[in-house]
């Protein structure tokens, strides 16, 4: 063994710090790195937050930080804020691995005109309530477990 990773008892290499404050987001993180970690810290803060090319003006949600159109990383943040659109949504049976116990629950795509948004209608909006038009507003939720994420709810 080599004396010389256990010097005082430490090892002499410097770890390397990650950041890894993406794996707070969601019900089930499916990632933990990206390059959209500030997202998080925005959802913290009780914002919902994208990002829009400055360089062609495409507008991103859920954010990025490389344009995918003109491949520009010059990218600045915005905030969901107002009413969308209800365009869409879909009463879930069955569900992915570890969303079993929210079921049954709907999964709805928003039209805010520059970008849509993906998600899901918050559980104290009944079904019958829901209407292909009606305006909805996308609210940053703190689950029980301490993740967050995102829900609809009628505006
Ligand atoms: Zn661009």
């Amino acid at each position: 063994m080599e004396p010389s990773l256990f010097l005082g008892g430490k090892k002499m290499s410097k770890k390397k710090e990650i950041d890894d404050r993406f794996k707070k987001f969601g019900t089930v993180s499916f990632t933990s790195v990206t390059k959209v970690n500030n997202f998080i810290d925005c959802l913290e803060n009780g914002k919902l937050m994208g990002t829009r090319c400055k360089d062609c003006g495409i507008v991103f949600f859920p954010p990025r930080v490389d344009c995918y159109q003109c491949f520009s990383s010059n990218v600045e943040w915005f905030e969901v804020s107002g009413k969308g659109e209800l365009v869409t949504y879909s009463k879930l049976k069955y569900a992915p691995v570890g969303f079993e116990e929210d079921l049954p629950y709907c999964i709805a795509l928003l039209d805010y005109g520059d970008y849509k948004i993906f998600g899901r209608i918050a559980s104290n909006v009944s079904e019958d309530e829901i209407e292909l038009g009606m305006e909805m507003k996308a609210v940053v939720n703190k689950l029980p477990n301490g993740q967050l994420n995102y829900v609809f709810e009628k505006a």
